[in-house]
C-alpha cells in the first residue's frame, strides 16, 4: 500500500454512499496539471510553494504542471517542491489545488477525505457538487469568497482573473480591429480615435475600459448597477444611462437577473447605442445565471463593417452576444467581426498564474492549522467557500441551485 509523506497509508478510493470521515491530518498539498482545452494555467507558481511550506504543508506538484506557463518543473523543485507524476499527485495529496474543477477522469481518482481547491463553479455546475459530497471530498471554490471582506481581498481570484482578461479584451480588441484605437495626426491624414462602448462595468468591464482608454479610444461604459457610473468616469470614460430600466442591482454588490420584459426593453435601447460604435466589449454576468443577451443579431446588423465585438461571456449555453462561439471567431455577413472570448485569462497563463497563485496560497494558508486543513463553518470566509464537507453540500447557494435543478426534472 502506497503511503502519504506523513506515513499514513494512502486512502483508498471511495465509492458514492461510503460513509464519510471529517477532514483531519491533512498535511500534503499537491499541485495538479490542469485537464481542461486550452487551460494554460497552473494553480500555484514556484513563489506560492513558499507560502504553503509556511503554513506548515508539503508540497507535490505533478510534472509539467507549469509548463504551459513557461514554468519547468526544475523551478518547483527549486522553491522546495516534489515534483511527481500524476498519479502520485492525486493519490498522496491531502488537499489538491487547481485552477479550474476536476473533470470526470480526476473525479474517478479522487479519495475519502480528500479536499480539492479550485474555480469550481458549483452554482454553474452543482451536480459537480453533490457528486462530490457522496464521495466524501471536500470541495472548496474560491468563487464563493465574500468579495467585500478586507481580510479576503488577497484571495479573490474571481477579481484577480476577471482583471486579467478585461486587460486582454481591450488589447485583443486594438489587435482584431483594422483601424487605429487613438486619435493620429500624420502627414497622410487624421485618423479619427476608435469609440469603444464597455456593457458591464465590473472588475472586467473597469479594467477593459481602462485600457482602451490607455490605447487612445473614446470610451463609453454601460452597467445594469447604476452605481457604478462614478467608477466608469473615474477611467476618463462616459456612462451611458438607459431610461428603460431604472436599477439591476441585486444582493452583495451583483446585478439581479433582469425579467424577460426589462431585457426585451434593454436590448432595444441598447441596439442604437451599439450601432455606431466601432468596438463593443461584453462583461455581463449575474452569478449562477446564464449570461444576458445584449447584442442581439439586429444590433449586429446594425453596426458598420469592420467592427469588433469582444464577447467575453461565451460559453456553450451562450453569451451576451447573440450567434457568438465559445473559442471562435466569426465574420458575420456584414463584415462584423464577433470573438467569442470565454477564458481570456488562460490567454496569459504567466500573469494569470502568479496572481492566482497568490489568491489560493492565502486561502489555504487562512484555512489550515497546524498543518491541517480545519474546517469552520461560523467563519465567514469559510461559509463562502466551502461547498462540501462531511458528506454534504453544505453550500447554501449550491443547495438552492441543486433544489431548483431538481424542481425543473434535471439530474443532479
Ligand atoms: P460580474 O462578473 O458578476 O458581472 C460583471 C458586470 O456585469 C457587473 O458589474 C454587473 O452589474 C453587470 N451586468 C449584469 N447584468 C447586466 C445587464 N443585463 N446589463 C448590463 N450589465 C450587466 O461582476 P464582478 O466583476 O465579479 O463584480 C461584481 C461586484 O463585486 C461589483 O460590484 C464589484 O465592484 C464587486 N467587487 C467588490 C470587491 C471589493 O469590495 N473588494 C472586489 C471584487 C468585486
Amino acid at each position: 500500500m502506497s503511503e502519504t509523506t506523513s506515513g499514513q497509508p494512502a486512502p483508498q478510493p471511495a465509492s458514492p454512499g461510503d460513509s464519510v470521515e471529517p477532514v483531519r491530518g491533512l498535511s500534503v498539498v499537491g499541485v495538479v496539471k490542469e485537464r481542461a482545452n486550452g487551460e494554460a494555467r497552473v494553480a500555484v507558481v514556484p513563489e506560492g510553494v513558499a507560502t504553503l511550506k509556511a503554513a506548515g504543508l508539503d508540497v507535490i506538484v505533478e510534472s509539467g504542471a507549469g509548463e504551459a506557463a513557461w514554468i519547468g518543473d526544475d523551478a518547483y523543485v527549486a522553491a522546495g517542491a516534489s515534483v511527481v507524476d500524476s498519479r502520485e499527485v492525486t493519490g498522496r495529496s491531502d488537499i489538491l489545488l487547481m485552477v479550474g474543477k476536476p473533470d470526470p477522469q480526476l473525479v474517478e481518482e479522487l479519495h475519502r477525505s480528500q479536499a480539492v481547491v479550485g474555480l469550481l463553479q458549483p452554482l454553474v455546475d452543482p451536480s459537480l457538487a453533490n457528486d462530490l459530497a457522496q464521495r466524501g471530498i471536500t470541495a472548496i471554490s474560491l468563487d464563493g469568497l465574500p468579495r467585500t471582506l478586507s481580510r479576503a481581498q488577497s484571495m479573490d481570484a474571481l477579481s484577480s482573473q476577471a482583471s486579467i482578461a478585461g486587460y486582454k479584451a481591450a488589447v485583443l480588441a486594438a489587435d482584431t480591429y483594422g483601424r487605429y484605437f487613438p486619435m493620429m495626426i500624420t502627414a497622410s491624414g487624421t485618423a479619427k480615435p476608435a469609440d469603444v462602448l464597455v456593457l458591464g462595468a465590473g472588475v472586467a468591464g473597469l479594467q477593459a475600459m481602462g485600457t482602451a482608454r490607455r490605447l487612445g479610444a473614446v470610451v463609453t461604459g454601460y452597467d445594469v448597477r447604476p452605481e457604478t457610473k462614478g467608477e466608469v468616469e473615474s477611467l476618463g470614460a462616459r456612462f451611458l444611462v438607459l431610461t428603460s430600466i431604472s436599477s439591476g442591482s441585486g444582493e452583495g454588490g451583483y446585478a439581479r437577473a433582469l425579467s424577460a420584459d426589462e431585457q426585451r426593453a434593454q436590448q432595444e435601447e441598447l441596439n442604437a447605442h451599439i450601432a455606431r460604435r466601432d468596438i463593443v466589449i461584453t462583461t455581463a454576468q449575474v452569478p449562477g445565471r446564464r449570461p444576458p443577451v445584449l447584442v442581439t443579431a439586429q444590433a449586429l446588423d446594425q453596426m458598420r463593417p469592420g467592427s469588433v465585438v469582444i464577447d467575453m461571456g461565451a460559453s456553450a449555453l451562450g453569451g451576451n452576444v447573440e450567434g457568438s462561439l465559445p473559442g471562435q471567431t466569426v465574420r458575420t455577413d456584414r463584415g462584423v467581426v464577433v470573438v467569442g472570448a470565454s477564458n481570456l485569462a488562460a490567454t496569459m497563463p504567466g500573469a494569470a498564474s502568479a496572481a492566482y497563485s497568490h489568491n489560493i496560497t492565502a486561502l489555504v494558508s487562512y484555512m489550515v492549522v497546524d498543518g491541517s486543513l480545519r474546517i469552520d463553518l461560523a467563519d465567514e470566509i469559510q461559509l463562502g467557500v466551502v461547498v462540501t464537507y462531511d458528506g454534504s453540500v453544505v453550500h447554501a447557494a449550491t443547495t438552492a441551485a441543486l433544489l431548483e435543478r431538481s424542481s425543473q426534472g434535471g439530474a443532479l
